[in-house]
């Protein structure tokens, strides 16, 4: 029996972000320091059975997109064997995955043949001297596999690249040309401050001036319709196969149809990216709670879902010093 669920501000939850793991093999800079954030314990990490069981528990509240993220999903050990488990489970109709490419690039045949429906590459440049730079890593050319490979497989791709002042602002148009000749989405990124650190007290490089860079520097761009539950402003390209789109993360203008719910590697429910945390769910699958316990749990948390990203921000409880690895980007 479904039990959809809505909001108070009648916004319905449709979207799941699931942190497989907070590790990682990459230090992107602007996610985690050079040496790295402290990971948590592997037993206060979701098993592969309990994310299974939360699942089915969020497809009976009307969720029907997964994404897998993390941390990095494709170093957690068996990952491919919980991808194929959670392939059976009826009622998701997208099943997406944020990846830096790094190890999945042998593999993508097989997501492909159980139905896994798209996947978001994260590669800030082109230039590999740059990301090497940017990621702390030498995984340029596996990246570049991973990227070639989901092509190939028929897989829908789409690219994150986070827009740094300094870093990459150079990148913009060598990465838009990625739309020329293939049906792929370069997706624009603000930067925003959850970088392991704390808080930065200024985003540089923000959608709009993305924007300006894209229109002067291409052909014709045209704004495309902006989906209720999506957080990039797509465009498309005159005489370009794919798109690109601009993502106001930090900006946060999208929060008004946001229908998505986070729960991180350790089983923290998260209405927003700027929140605190609304529930341990992870505490309720390991303490003899049924499903229709943790179903009205989970309708409690969504309850006290702010009405945008700007509100959460206010009433988090701590300044932002979480990396995006251990909240799931
Ligand atoms: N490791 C995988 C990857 O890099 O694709 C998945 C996890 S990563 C945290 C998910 C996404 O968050 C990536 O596209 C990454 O670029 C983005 N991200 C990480 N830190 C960010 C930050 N401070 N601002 C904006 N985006 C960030
Ligand atoms: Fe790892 Fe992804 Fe964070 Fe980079 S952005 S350090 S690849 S989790």
């Amino acid at each position: 029996m479904s039990d959809f669920l809505t909001d108070s501000f009648g916004r319905p939850l449709e979207y799941l972000r699931l942190a497989v793991t907070d590790r990682c093999n990459l230090r992107c800079f602007y996610c985690m320091p050079a040496e790295g954030i402290n990971y948590v314990p592997r037993k206060d990490l979701l098993s592969y059975e309990e994310m299974l069981r939360l699942t089915r528990i969020f497809v009976q509240l009307g969720v029907n997109k997964i994404r897998l993220t993390g941390g990095e999903p494709f170093v957690r050990h068996n990952f491919y064997g919980f991808l194929k488990r959670l392939t059976k489970i009826e009622g998701l109709d997208k099943i997406a995955i944020t990846t830096n490419g790094s190890v999945a690039g042998k593999h993508i045949p097989f997501l492909k043949e159980i139905g896994i429906t798209s996947i978001n590459l994260s590669l800030d440049t082109l230039n590999k001297e740059k990301f090497n730079k940017i990621t702390r890593r030498d995984f340029f050319d596996q990246a570049m596999e991973t990227y070639n490979s989901v092509l190939d497989a028929g897989i829908k791709l789409s690219i994150n690249m986070v827009v740094m002042e300094g870093r990459n602002i150079e990148d913009i148009v060598p990465m838009a040309m990625l739309t020329k000749n293939n049906d792929v989405t370069v997706r624009y990124i603000e930067e925003m401050p959850f970088n392991g650190k704390g808080a930065r007290n200024t985003i540089g490089y923000n959608h709009r001036k993305i924007l300006e860079t894209l229109k002067s520097n291409l052909p014709a761009l045209s704004p495309l319709t902006f989906e209720d539950g999506t957080t990039a402003q797509e465009y498309s390209i005159e005489g370009h196969n794919g798109k690109v789109g601009i993502i106001a993360a930090h900006t946060r203008t999208f929060c008004s149809s946001c229908n998505r719910i986070r729960v991180t590697a350790t089983g923290q429910m998260k209405n927003c990216l700027y929140d605190d945390g609304v529930l341990n769910i992870k505490r309720m699958l390991t303490n003899g709670s049924s499903d229709q316990m943790i179903c009205e749990a989970i309708k409690a948390g969504y309850s006290k879902k702010f009405k945008d990203g700007r509100v959460s921000e206010a009433n988090q409880t701590e300044a932002i010093s979480e990396s995006m690895s251990s909240i799931g980007g």
